[in-house]
Formats: structure tokens, C-alpha cells, sequence
């Protein structure tokens, strides 16, 4: 095992040696408590067969570790200032990891995967730059990347909304899209004083956990994330008039109507009252109605 890169003086070395400074606006806090990562590795499972995309690496203290344990890493970095550090601290771990360079959102992970591992299931292992953690996330499970699992720090209160249930105040798109594909676990909450620079909140590990079988039975998937997305767009509003005036959606406002009313809920139930399962049966309602002839113009 060598030496480990996520404690504070060597972190603080690394960084001072390379005259590097964090930018706050990719979100770079490092970890700098090899427990924590040691746990994050184990929480995902990851063994000497898997593949793994880490985003953000850093100064590549998770991914030290992931490399330690897994087939292969390739790890996404978009700053170009930690590239040569990253080849640095690496080095010893080539023929495991694969440094690339580039904004996660703009990278074909298909083409990882496919190249990488056959087109078999990969796995996702990240101490997340928290401030496109829900793009990142909604990527992986709306395009259906072949992704087993995800394992990710995240804000504590983003791992909340993720696993809110309905009415509460945190449940929104993100809990559907994850409650929709995925059984989720909360692994751990992370203080701040484990990061450099420390973040102004608390942060947590979560797995979710790709189902093979789907749960919910759902006629047209990008069109119950529009009619989830449109629900959750305007809070105050009854679910009936979010529907009605989402002229994205085509639908007509009696089969808005209609359909809340053969689900048996109330004209005015709000959007964030809806459970996923009643999400999937709006959908497909709405779906219907628009196949026979119900929607607008397009
Ligand atoms: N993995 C390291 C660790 O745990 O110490 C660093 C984690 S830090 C919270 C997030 C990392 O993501 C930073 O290295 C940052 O430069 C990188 N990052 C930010 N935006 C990114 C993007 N769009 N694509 C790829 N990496 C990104």
C-alpha cells in the first residue's frame, strides 16, 4: 500500500508543492481522511473484477484507493491544473486508472463503458462537486446508462432529498428519478472538518443501487419525467393547473381533469403529494388520453 494521499499534511504538501488553488466554483473540497474513503470503497462494493468512474478525482485520493481494490478506474476531471498532479500521484497505478480531462456532463460515459467494460455495468464512485450533483445523477439514471451502482458524497441535505417521501418538504424530481430506478442507502453522514477546504455543511455517502427489474410499470419513461418535472415545477399550484398550463406536456386540460379524477385524488392534491407509483399511473393515463386523440397542437 502507498503512502496515503488524503491526510492533511500530505494534501497540504501536494498542494503547496504544485502552487495549486482551489476553485470554488468547480467545488473542489478534498477529502482529507483515508477512513472515510476506505468506507466510501467498501459501501460500493468494489472488487478486484469492477469498473468504476470517478468523477472529479482531485488530487486522486479516492481514487488511490479505488485503484487499489477495483479492475479499472477512470476518473473525469475537468480541472486541467490537477492533470499533472493527478499523473504524479498516480504514478505506480497506470495500468489500472485513466485520467481524463474533461466536464463529466459533456463525456459520452457510454462509450466508457463500452470501452472499458464490454458494455457490462460499471460502477459510480465520487466525492461529487456538489454544485452539479442533480444534473450528474439525473444524467445517469434518465439516460439508463449501464450503470449497477452509485455511490456518491453528496450534500446531506441532497442525500435527504433523494430518499424524501411524499409531502415532505425535500421531495421533488430527484426523489422520483432515484425512487423510480433505484433502492437507496444512506452509508454515512461526513462532517465538514474531513475536507480542505471544509465546506459550510455537512455532507453524506450515499449507494444507489440500480434495479435489474423495474419496479413501476411506466407505457413512456421521458414522458413521466416530463409530467414529474412539470408537477414539481410551480409547488403552490394544484397538480391540475401545473398540468394544464405545461405546454410542453400537449395535453389537454379535461384529460388533466379526468385523470385526477380516475385516480380517485382530490381536484386540487398538489404535485409533491403524489407517491412514484401514482406518478407511473398519471403518466400512463395522460399518455393514454393523448394516444385517443387528447392532446394539443404540437
Ligand atoms: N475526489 C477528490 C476528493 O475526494 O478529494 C475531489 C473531490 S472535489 C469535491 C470535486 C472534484 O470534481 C474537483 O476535483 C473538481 O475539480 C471536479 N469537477 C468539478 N466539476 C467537474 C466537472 N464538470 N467534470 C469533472 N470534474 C469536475
Amino acid at each position: 500500500m502507498k503512502e496515503r494521499i488524503a491526510t492533511p499534511t500530505k494534501t497540504k504538501e501536494i498542494i503547496e508543492a504544485n502552487g495549486f488553488y482551489f476553485k470554488k466554483n468547480f467545488g473542489q473540497n478534498f477529502l482529507i481522511d483515508s477512513n472515510i474513503l476506505e468506507k466510501i470503497v467498501s459501501c460500493a462494493g468494489i472488487g478486484a473484477q469492477d469498473c468504476v468512474l470517478e468523477v472529479g478525482p482531485g488530487i486522486g485520493s479516492l481514487t488511490q484507493v479505488l485503484a487499489e481494490n477495483a479492475r479499472r478506474v477512470v476518473a473525469v476531471e475537468i480541472d486541467s491544473n490537477l492533470i499533472p498532479i493527478l499523473q504524479q500521484m498516480l504514478s505506480g497505478y497506470e495500468d489500472t486508472v485513466r485520467i481524463l480531462n474533461q466536464d463529466i456532463l459533456k463525456t459520452d460515459i457510454d462509450a466508457i463503458i463500452r470501452e472499458e467494460n464490454g458494455g457490462d455495468a460499471i460502477k459510480v464512485v465520487a466525492n461529487l462537486p456538489y454544485y452539479i450533483t442533480t444534473p450528474i445523477i439525473m444524467d445517469l439514471l434518465e439516460q439508463q446508462r449501464n450503470v449497477d451502482s452509485i455511490t456518491v458524497m453528496v450534500q446531506k441535505e441532497v442525500a435527504e432529498r433523494m430518499q424524501a417521501a411524499p409531502g415532505e418538504k425535500e421531495y421533488g424530481a430527484l426523489s422520483v428519478a432515484v425512487q423510480y430506478f433505484c433502492d437507496a442507502s444512506l452509508d454515512m453522514i461526513v462532517p465538514p472538518s474531513c475536507f480542505m477546504p471544509r465546506p459550510k455543511v455537512d455532507s453524506a455517502v450515499i449507494t444507489l443501487r440500480v434495479r435489474k427489474e423495474k419496479k413501476f410499470a411506466v407505457e413512456n419513461e421521458a414522458f413521466f419525467f416530463q409530467v414529474v418535472k412539470c408537477a414539481f415545477s410551480q409547488r403552490r399550484k394544484t397538480l391540475y393547473n401545473t398540468l394544464r398550463n405545461e405546454k410542453e406536456l400537449h395535453i389537454l386540460a379535461q384529460s388533466a381533469a379526468d385523470a385526477i379524477k380516475e385516480m380517485g385524488l382530490d381536484e386540487k392534491v398538489r404535485g409533491e403529494k403524489l407517491s412514484v407509483a401514482q406518478f407511473a399511473e398519471l403518466s400512463n393515463l395522460l399518455w393514454r388520453k393523448k394516444a385517443e386523440g387528447g392532446f394539443t397542437a404540437e
